[in-house]
């Protein structure tokens, strides 16, 4: 198994300190992989950086919400989505994103989908060659 970060991450970067195999990334470019991925190979599941995601944007593989609930004004990004975002990452860096969308108040959306693309990262994305740096 491994954890997945899910399209609530809003690339705030306070999950990839506490990891302690270092296999959280940032996406990049960032117009073509807009959140933190996880190596699924790396990750030993030790569950030390859902606590630390100020946007409760991580999950065991197993348990990523198929329906998740939306409380209301957290966004999601995905590409293809329109919404511009800013805001700031935990070293108070900007953030910005043109590929998200607000949620409204108890709207349901499949986090599901964000599973394939973090093991695309790894794979047919840039990912791999940013764990031999
Ligand atoms: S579950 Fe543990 S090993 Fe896996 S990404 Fe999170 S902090 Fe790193
Ligand atoms: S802490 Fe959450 S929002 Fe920040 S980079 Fe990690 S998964 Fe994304």
């Amino acid at each position: 198994m491994t954890y997945i970060i899910t399209s609530l991450c809003l690339r705030d970067s306070s999950c990839v300190d506490v990891c302690p195999v270092e296999c959280i990334l940032p996406g990049k470019p960032i117009d073509e992989w807009p959140l933190y991925y996880i190596d699924p190979d790396t990750c030993i599941d030790c569950g030390a950086c859902v606590p630390e995601c100020p946007f409760e944007a991580i999950f065991p593989e197993d348990e990523v919400p198929a329906a998740y609930t939306a409380k209301g004004g957290e966004f999601i990004s995905r590409l293809g989505l329109t919404e511009h975002y800013e805001g700031a990452n935990e070293h108070g860096e900007p953030v910005i994103l043109d590929c998200v969308r607000a949620l409204e108040p108890g709207e349901v959306v499949d986090l599901t989908e964000d599973i394939q693309s973090n093991y695309d990262y790894f794979t047919e994305g840039p990912g791999y060659k940013a764990l031999d740096m």
